[in-house]
């Protein structure tokens, strides 16, 4: 249609989006559906911060703020990456914005030119891509496997960086494989980005607290000081803090990418929420021990989802570090036919007809850039789990 821009036209819609709208909708219509498609934890945000939202409100903190945070915020970002990266930020140094979407979209938007290329280790989350085809550059999947653990080769990223590469987008642990990257791992990569000094690192930390087994989390800047000149690195309170719904995100990086962002965020949505900003300053200031306590559970779920997912037929699924996602490889299903006569020839028929038949909603790998395979979100209950894998095993185990 002649009307909507092009810019619009080279994107998608958000594909987990789409899975869990279809999800809801089906539930609404009177389906039994188990949606194991949102990327958000089932927990509800701890009271502290909730009762610090509640006493901006009553103080009256419901005005316009500064563009990029307040002061007060910034402050405690500044603390949170020196206590937990051993990362030194100066406040001028940190943007602040309406989640890691809006940080990721505003550093992307204020860089990228035409012809410019990001290296997207894949599978990888659904809105890099797009974002990069909204600013008319390039996105350079480098692929990952599962026999790597899906962890980036040393060598794919040396062979995927071009002259016009102008950022890679790194992100541990992982949307959708879940997988997270050792100090020494991440070393051998950050030494290859040493060489390529016109090479920007941007990394997504937002599953930063979601981590298992005693892996310690480690940030390229924090790994090489020798890049932290040219790294941005976002994090944000979605996930650890299970504030999906508050919008808080937040990056530190250079100067002159900071004013950038800044500028752009001015001519768009200004200052994220005012209360969700003082909210903010209680997460980041206050006790985190109920992340340890989510975390346990998150890794009962998490092996209790691996194990039944390995004894579905034609299903093959390896057990991540972090995150809240597991993502089985669907390879022995395809050419396969499902109960009710639909042919499985990619994993997105695989997930369509599984929704269909069984009511399991989950996300194909090919919105990911990783397929064949399906991402699951085990951000529920285990009672919840259990069904839905019994249907799974039980629709994998029907395929012909
Ligand atoms: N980065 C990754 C890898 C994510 O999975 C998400 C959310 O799903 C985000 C960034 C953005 O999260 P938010 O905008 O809620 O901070």
């Amino acid at each position: 249609m002649g009307f909507i821009a092009d810019s619009l036209n080279r994107i998608q819609p958000s594909a987990t989006i789409a899975v869990s709208t279809k999800a809801r909708q089906l539930k609404a219509a009177g389906r039994d559906v188990i949606s194991l498609s949102a990327g958000e934890p089932d927990f509800d945000t701890p009271e502290n911060i909730k009762a610090a939202a509640v006493q901006a409100l009553a103080a009256g903190k419901t005005k316009y703020t500064d563009v990029d945070g307040i002061p007060e915020l910034k402050a405690a970002i500044v603390r949170k990456f020196a206590r937990d990266n051993g990362l030194d930020y100066k406040p001028s140094q940190i943007s602040v914005g309406t989640g890691g979407k809006q940080v990721i979209y505003n550093a992307l938007l204020a860089t990228l030119n035409p012809g410019d290329e990001v290296i997207l280790p894949a599978p990888c989350w659904v809105s890099y891509a797009d974002i990069v085809l909204l600013a008319g550059a390039t996105p350079v999947f480098a692929e990952t496997t599962a026999q790597h653990g899906y962890r980036l080769k040393p060598d794919v990223l040396e062979a995927a960086i071009t002259p016009k590469t102008k950022w890679l987008i790194f992100n541990s642990p992982s949307n959708p494989t879940g997988s997270a990257y050792s100090w020494d791992e991440m070393k051998l990569l950050t030494d290859v980005l040493l060489r390529h000094e016109h090479v920007w690192i941007m990394s997504d930390d937002i599953y930063e607290h979601l981590i298992y087994d005693g892996l310690k989390f480690c940030t390229p800047a924090q790994v090489e000081p020798g890049l932290f000149n040219r790294t941005l690195t976002v994090n944000g309170l979605s996930k650890a803090y299970c504030m999906t719904g508050w919008r808080l995100g937040y990056a530190g990086g250079p100067e002159p990418l900071i004013n950038a962002m800044r500028k752009l965020q001015s001519q768009s949505t200004s200052n994220p929420c005012s209360i969700t900003q003082w909210a903010a300053v209680e997460a980041l200031d206050g006790p985190q021990d109920f992340i340890a306590q989510n975390n346990a559970k998150f890794v009962e779920r998490r092996d209790l989802v691996v194990s039944m997912l390995n004894q579905a037929k034609g299903l093959s699924c390896p057990k991540p570090e972090g995150a809240f996602y597991v993502y089985p490889s669907c390879a022995g299903a395809i050419g396969k036919t499902s109960a009710s006569g639909v042919a499985i020839n990619t994993d997105e028929d695989f997930v369509t007809a599984l929704l269909e038949e069984e009511g399991v909603a989950v996300v194909h790998g090919a919105a990911f850039a990783g397929s064949p395979a399906f991402r699951v979100s085990y951000a529920t209950s285990k009672d919840v789990l259990e069904d839905a894998c019994h249907r799974i095993q039980r629709f994998c185990g029907n395929l012909k």
